[in-house]
């Protein structure tokens, strides 16, 4: 099944679910019963990649809900980052 738009000249736009391909040029006004003609517009179609979207979704979820955590998450994968003290230390007189 897919959503097609229809125009009525009187009443306005409205949708009509049809199966794939089968819907036709023209509709009956569910309202008024005139004939409105289809529209065309647009796919939904998206130009973000998925790890993109994925992350805007988890973002916008996190604002509503945030993820909580009890504790700290377990370090992973081998022990790397800046040393603790990141320099030699300074001579001392
Ligand atoms: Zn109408």
């Amino acid at each position: 099944m897919a959503t097609y738009e229809y125009l009525c000249g009187r009443c306005g736009p409205f949708d009509v679910k049809s199966a794939v391909g089968e819907a036709p040029a023209v509709y009956d006004c569910p309202v008024c019963a005139r004939a409105a003609r289809r529209l065309y517009s647009a796919p939904g179609l998206s130009l973000t990649s998925s790890a993109s979207a994925a992350l805007r979704e988890r973002e916008e979820r996190s604002r509503e809900a945030p993820a909580v955590v009890s504790e700290v998450p377990p370090r992973t994968g081998p022990e790397s980052g800046p040393k603790r003290p990141p320099h030699p230390p300074l001579p001392r007189p």
